[in-house]
């Protein structure tokens, strides 16, 4: 019979974040697969945990993954760990996982500590709806086409950051989105320094730009999503229906004309109501 694959999430800070079970399962399977065994040793020392560990980073995971699936197959249990948070997360595991499934190996996962999530509850924005970026790219060009790529989306957005570029990230966002957007900075969470500052873009930068403080420590920022001005709303409830039936047999252009001809509203209001009908 297969063994199983255990995802583990471990602490991203506060070496208390970790549940009963991640103690259970990492002092019970037969493997550990470490990102970095050395940085684990510290967390396995603290919870008595003296089990066997195998290197499994971004260089090696992909020529790793096939034998660690074969010691599955031949009935071991393995813990994959990465050094803070839930691994895959912007850390590695991906092929591992995706070739465990292939092999119909059971994978389970141990949930815990993720910095993204935790940023999020705590963060005051809307969390219904969010995207996940992981790191942005490293130059200021790069970035910059992220942004202009993402400045329409009206989901929460959310990006891990290094102290290196934290300063830069937000000046290149300041140059894209509206300096009123809010944005949050959640740092160091869960360790002594915690800071989460909540704020339009223009006084977020300004903090961090004027406290060293703020740009040491890891990092999460989360931008608040557009807002879309539906025009939808500025036009009755008739001139909606007529333009609608129109917009299903014409042209925008022939059925704002016919609409604005019907109903005798604005031909802007209707033709901005039109544009939004179509994206929807
Ligand atoms: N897998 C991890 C997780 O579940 O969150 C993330 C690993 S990723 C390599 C590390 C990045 O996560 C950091 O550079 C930072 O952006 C974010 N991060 C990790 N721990 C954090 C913390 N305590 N406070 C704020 N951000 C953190």
């Amino acid at each position: 019979m297969c063994g199983k694959l255990y995802v583990v999430a471990t602490p991203i800070g506060n070496l208390a974040d970790f549940s009963y079970r991640a103690v259970e399962i990492l002092k019970t399977v037969d493997l550990i697969a470490a990102e970095d065994t050395r940085h684990v040793k510290m967390l396995l020392q603290h919870y008595s945990i003296n089990n066997k560990l195998i290197s499994m980073h971004q260089h090696n995971e992909e020529q790793a993954a096939p034998s660690l699936v074969e010691k599955l197959k031949g009935g071991l249990n393995i813990a994959l760990v990465s050094d803070a948070g839930t691994p895959l997360l912007s850390d590695p595991g991906m092929p591992l996982v995706k070739l465990a499934k292939q092999h119909d190996i059971q994978v389970s996962p141990i949930p815990g500590a993720c910095a993204v999530i935790a940023a999020l509850s705590v963060s005051g924005l809307p969390v219904t709806r969010f995207t996940f970026e992981g790191f942005l790219p490293r130059t200021s060009t790069a970035r910059k086409t992220f942004f202009n790529a993402k400045k329409s989306e009206t989901a929460t957005w959310v990006f891990y950051e290094s102290s290196h570029r934290i300063l830069a990230s937000l000046e290149d966002l300041l140059e894209v989105i509206p300096g009123e957007r809010r944005v949050v900075v959640a740092r160091e969470l869960t360790k002594l320094f915690e800071t989460v500052v909540n704020d339009t873009l223009e006084s977020v930068l300004e903090k961090v730009k004027n406290d060293n403080n703020m740009q040491k420590g890891e990092f999460v920022v989360l931008v608040e999503g557009a807002v879309i001005e539906k025009h939808t709303a500025e036009i009755t409830e008739e001139q909606n229906h007529i333009l609608q039936v129109l917009l299903k047999q014409c042209s925008i252009k022939t059925a704002v004309a016919m609409a604005t001809e019907i109903t005798g509203a604005r031909k802007k209001v209707l033709y901005q109501a039109a544009l939004d009908m179509k994206e929807n």
